[in-house]
């Protein structure tokens, strides 16, 4: 397999803008732990966020295992972003999306690790920390559990981050070894799905 063919691959979904980046350009953060603590609900309530996923320096070598990064987002528009139910239901779709490109990498031999926007939110209430994650295979690891700012790497790597208050834009980092090397360049500019952005405001 080789990021040509995973480029092929995702172009048949709904994803917004993607790049690939190494595990090395991400700045991993002990200080974003110190916000989870204080001002996230779900802080020790999910096998998906801190203190379950590790320390951040943990997090840090389990990424830097990998050689690459497929960074993506997607886009929900919603009613009011601000109400909780209308956007996890919006993130319903990124996340099965996220797992199906992670799935077809793993059957094509490419060992991933997947972190994905907030934290999981697949059963009503989660198991932790009474009992073991009822779904291993569909959890993914909230991003900035790993000290990982995603409004940064969105400014560098020059994506969207904020698209208005009727759109959420959802993110995902697939981390992968083991794809051929070969031709697909690395650049510093993002790519762009097809996901139709004519509606979608410009100015932000
Ligand atoms: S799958 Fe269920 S038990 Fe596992 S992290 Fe998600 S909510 Fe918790």
């Amino acid at each position: 397999m080789t990021k040509d063919e995973i480029e092929s691959f995702i172009t048949q979904f709904p994803i917004y803008q993607y790049q690939f980046l190494k595990p090395d350009a991400i700045e991993y953060n002990d200080r974003v732990r110190m916000i989870c603590k204080k001002e996230c609900p779900r802080y020790g309530t999910s096998w998906s966020c801190p203190p379950a996923v590790g320390t951040v320096e943990e997090c840090m070598e389990r990424c830097r295992q990998y050689d690459g990064v497929l960074f993506f987002s997607s886009i929900a528009q919603v009613e009011n972003a601000l109400n909780m139910e209308e956007s996890l239901s919006a993130k319903a779709e990124h996340e099965k999306m996220t797992h199906v490109i992670e799935q077809y990498l793993r059957e094509h031999s490419v060992e991933t690790y997947a972190l994905s926007s907030d934290s999981c939110s697949a059963c009503e209430k989660c198991a932790y920390p009474r009992a073991a994650c009822r779904h291993p295979e569909q959890m993914f690891p909230c991003i900035e559990s790993h000290g990982i700012i995603v409004a940064n790497l969105v400014e560098k790597f020059a994506m969207d981050y904020f698209l208005g208050e009727q759109y959420i834009v959802w993110f995902s980092l697939i981390f992968f070894r083991n794809i051929e090397k070969e031709s697909a360049k690395e650049s510093s500019e993002s790519r762009t799905g097809d996901f139709e952005t004519e509606d979608i405001p410009k100015e932000h």
